[in-house]
């Protein structure tokens, strides 16, 4: 896709000036970040980075994006409600991951005790890039989906205004007007405001389970002032804090500090680094409650890159969605190249096709948050090195996706304006309540555009490498 603001990015001056305004805007609007050496403390605060245009998106591929989000919503679902399919389709991965693992063992535990939670509450974000096909036109193809901690639904919902501003500066008014409005927090919150309705106490409150060092607290507070402004009251609070002062009772629903919980919703619990011991005890206790926890176990387990692969296998999505062969097609559209790696025929071939050709793949390992791929040399080394192993299940294979790059200039606090190339990922979020086997909620809640430099292979905006965007649709 060629950058419809390429006269532009001409004038470095000009840049520089727009650069200027465009992070006042974004202080203004509140496009935060807390700041690296105070990750704990509002004091300081920095912007949140982003390019200093919207970056241009083809309408068809925004729309079926859209499209499909329910057919996503409906699949996690499925899976999270599929306790064979789990089991079998993590059994290789368990053996030798020990996150994967440790998750798996709770939902065992929570399994075997039988379920407390009647409500269901599923957040997420579907996330595409667009892949150029050999003709030079683009498709939309899934990198992978959120079940857990999904970010930047409040951040995406304030930088519509800044880039408006940016084009409004530079007499772009008509294709000022045509940045699409944003609100994915006002629609995650009203996914958590039905769960709480649906638990059905006048009193309880939802408990956002939160990192003590959490930069990208203002992402999450524009969910929680949602709620507030629905008389929903929420409490943040660390796994520490639960372990220490969260209880069940004799039916199993969940107290703190005395207070009942209607729902969990976690923003922390989803790396291995996020838990200790007592995280972990935490971390089951609030499984076993009957509080809607925001993701379940289950859905977290859905969540992870060896499900995506295994769902991409013929005749799967079939199995899990039957009846509605519409969904099942418009679901394997966005899907990539994946390939296991468990041991036997079929993972031997993979790798000998990733050892072939390395620039066409990328080796992902169980894991979420970004900076965990592997590319180039080094998946060359991993795979060499796991070859024979039983370890090797512990990973999948995935096509790499390789987009067009564009010229846009991504703004960092303490960086220089500079031009460079660029590609974008596209994330749509979903929102689903299911009460018992009835679906009460199914819905799209909005979009995240991130934009990173090509030189990067992997993403991640609190990571330091992608930036906030806005797809201008062409
Ligand atoms: P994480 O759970 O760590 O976010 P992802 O699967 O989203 O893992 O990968 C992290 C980043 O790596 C993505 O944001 C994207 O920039 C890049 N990436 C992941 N998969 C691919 C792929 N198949 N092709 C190209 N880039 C990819
Ligand atoms: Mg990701």
């Amino acid at each position: 896709m060629a950058s419809s603001w390429g006269s532009f990015l001409q004038d470095e001056q000009q840049l520089e000036e727009l650069a200027r305004q465009a992070v006042d805007r974004a202080l203004a609007e509140g496009v935060l970040l807390r700041t690296t050496q105070e990750p704990s403390s509002s004091d300081v605060v920095s912007y949140a980075p982003f390019t200093l245009f919207p970056s241009l998106v083809p309408s068809a591929l925004l729309e079926q994006a859209y499209a499909v989000q329910m057919d996503f919503n409906l699949l996690v679902d499925a899976v999270s409600q599929n306790a064979a399919f789990l089991e079998q389709t993590l059994s290789s991965t368990i053996k030798r991951d020990t996150f994967t693992a440790r998750l798996f063992d709770i939902y065992k535990q929570v399994l075997k005790e039988g379920i407390a939670q009647t409500v269901f509450l599923g957040l997420n974000r579907s996330d595409y890039m667009f892949q150029r096909n050999a003709d030079g036109s683009p498709a939309l193809k899934q990198i992978e989906i959120n079940t857990v901690s999904a970010s930047f639904g409040g951040l995406a919902s304030r930088t519509p205004a800044v880039h408006r501003h940016v084009l409004n500066v530079l007499g772009k008014t008509k294709e000022a007007a045509r940045i699409l409005s944003n609100n994915p927090s006002k629609g995650l919150a009203l996914g958590i405001a039905k769960a709480w309705e649906l638990y059905g106490s006048a009193k309880a409150l939802v408990l956002l389970i939160a990192q003590e060092k959490e930069r990208n607290v203002f992402d999450q507070r524009a969910i929680e002032n949602e709620l507030l402004a629905r008389n929903i009251r929420v409490i943040r609070r660390r796994f520490e804090d639960v372990s220490e002062k969260g209880s069940l009772d004799q039916d199993r629903k969940l107290f703190l500090d005395g207070q009942e919980i209607a729902v969990v919703y976690f923003r922390d619990g989803y790396m291995p680094s996020q838990y200790n011991q007592q995280n972990w005890e935490a971390r089951l206790l609030l499984e076993r409650s009957c509080s809607v926890k925001c993701p379940d176990i289950a859905t977290q387990l859905a969540g992870t890159k060896k499900v995506q692969q295994e769902l991409s296998r013929v005749g799967v999505l079939e199995v899990l969605l039957p009846g509605q062969p519409e969904a099942v097609a418009r679901l394997r559209a966005t899907f990539a190249g994946l390939y296991s790696l468990d041991l036997g025929e079929e993972g031997d071939q993979a790798i000998a096709e990733a050892l072939a050709a390395p620039n066409r793949f990328v080796l992902k390992p169980q894991r979420e948050g970004g900076g965990n791929n592997l590319y180039g040399e080094e998946m060359v080394q991993t795979l060499e090195r796991l070859k024979d192993s039983e370890e090797r299940a512990s990973y999948i294979l995935m096509e790499k996706i390789e987009p067009e790059p564009f010229g846009n200039c991504l703004l960092r606090p303490g960086c220089p304006v500079r031009v460079v190339q660029c590609i974008s990922e596209l994330g749509i979020f979903g929102v689903y309540v299911r009460q018992g086997k009835t679906l009460v909620m199914n819905k799209h809640v909005g979009h995240l555009l991130r934009t990173k430099a090509t030189e990067h292979a992997d993403g991640g905006v609190v990571a330091g490498v992608a930036v906030l965007d806005n797809p201008y649709p062409v």
